[in-house]
């Protein structure tokens, strides 16, 4: 009989792992505890690597056509001043693939496009994850439970199954909190993302297809502040008010339009991503600060690489194992580079901002250029 393998979790890391395995002649069931699989969320920026695995599966052409491809980046000041700027074509291209970014919602279609719906489960929060013998039985919230062979966990950074597996790792608040919007016909018609980092905080400029611009905003706050959940674009625009022009306008354009609030967290490093015949993928093993913008291309590697490892051993728990051994050193030089990141954007002090601002102009653009080329020289074999 053929082995059973169920998915936690219908996000970026549980569909791209359902289609990976499918290719690998495996038809995993999902079970995700959303209501339904709405088109939700703002953009999102998928690096060379993240393309280079959807090419692996066959898909990357179809999600290019939805997203838009970009140039480069550049930190500035609140001044407007420049501090770095790398021109990312070069790098990218040399790997095989371009950056560039899409609508969370477009991407997530274009996944669940190759996927069998009836598949999917929806509106099934998994509550517990017990032994059951040589398999293992899922409860779930509404009282049904669910017996399988092999469970691979994607349900993101507060993942029930790995309160299970890894009980000590849970989130941790990164001090600032972010917002995000995408405007629908945006001010800006810029090639490029650009971050402005101030005293007030962060505000990233993203542009997406068809005029529409994404934005993000990160300011330092305690930790779920019920003052920045109740946050509008007119409070986001007094705060970013000595930003540049563009900022003004796209939070003025922003008004009335949904704000996605969200404190920043990840997850402290670990050693194994593994336990018996569960395997933790996505967010679930390795959640990441957004500052480097590869929590979803990680998650998308992941994916690859499991289902790679999968074809490979005969027995799924050593292909798990060897999953968690392959994975650990990437996604843990991610979580720390972009905590370390994050931590400098957000300084506040006029002292640790100038030195910063320092740094960043001084840092030869190579440097710059050699991290990017480690991120996106990724084996997925
Ligand atoms: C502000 C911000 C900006 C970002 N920008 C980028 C970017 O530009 N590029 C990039 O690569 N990454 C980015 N990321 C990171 C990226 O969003 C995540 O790494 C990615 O979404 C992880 O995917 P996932 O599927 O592992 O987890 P999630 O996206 O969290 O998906 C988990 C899924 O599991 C479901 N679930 C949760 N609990 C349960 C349960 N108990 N039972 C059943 N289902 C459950 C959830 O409903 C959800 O559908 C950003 C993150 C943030 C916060």
């Amino acid at each position: 009989m053929q082995q059973q393998y169920t998915i936690i979790g219908g996000g970026i890391a549980g569909l791209t792992a359902a289609i990976a395995l499918r290719q690998k002649g495996i038809d995993p069931v999902i079970f995700e505890a959303a209501p339904e699989l709405k088109p939700v969320g703002a953009g999102i920026g998928l690096a060379a690597n993240a393309i280079q695995a959807l090419a692996v599966l066959g898909i990357e052409k179809e999600i290019i056509a939805k997203g838009r491809f970009l140039e480069g980046f550049s930190f500035r000041t609140e001044k407007d001043a420049l501090l770095a700027h790398t021109d990312t074509t070069a790098i990218s291209r040399s790997s095989g693939q371009d950056n560039f970014v899409i609508h969370r919602a477009d991407l997530h279609e274009a996944l669940l496009s190759h996927l069998d719906r009836s598949r999917i489960h929806t509106g099934k929060p998994l509550a517990a994850v017990k032994p059951h013998g040589r398999s293992i039985l899922l409860q779930f919230r509404d009282g049904s439970e669910h017996v399988t062979d092999y469970l691979i966990a994607a349900d993101g950074i507060n993942s029930v199954v790995r309160q299970s597996v890894l009980p000590g790792v849970t989130p941790q608040y990164a001090g600032y909190t972010c917002w995000r919007c995408v405007v629908p016909d945006g001010p800006a018609a810029a090639e490029e993302v650009e971050e402005i980092l101030g005293p007030a905080g962060r505000f990233g400029i993203v542009p997406l297809t068809n005029g529409k611009v994404y934005w993000f905003a990160c300011i330092n706050a305690p930790s779920r502040d019920p003052e920045m959940k109740n946050m509008t674009a007119a409070g986001l625009g007094r705060i970013f008010s000595g930003y540049p022009e563009r900022v003004r306008v796209l939070l003025q354009a922003s008004e009335g339009l949904p704000l996605i609030w969200g404190d920043i967290a990840d997850l402290p490093t670990t050693h194994e991503y593994v336990q018996g015949n569960i395997v933790l993928i996505g967010d679930a093993a390795h959640a990441t600060t957004p500052n480097m913008g590869q929590g979803a291309c990680q998650a998308i590697e992941d994916a690859v690489i499991l289902a790679a490892e999968i074809a490979r051993h005969k027995d799924p728990g050593m292909a798990f194992r060897a999953f968690s051994k392959r994975r650990l050193s990437r996604t843990r030089m991610v979580v720390r580079r972009s905590r370390m990141m994050g931590n400098m954007a957000q300084w506040r002090h006029p002292v640790l901002m100038a030195l910063r601002n320092t740094l960043f102009r001084i840092t030869p653009a190579a440097v710059f250029k050699r991290q990017l080329k480690t991120l996106y020289n990724v084996d997925l074999s």
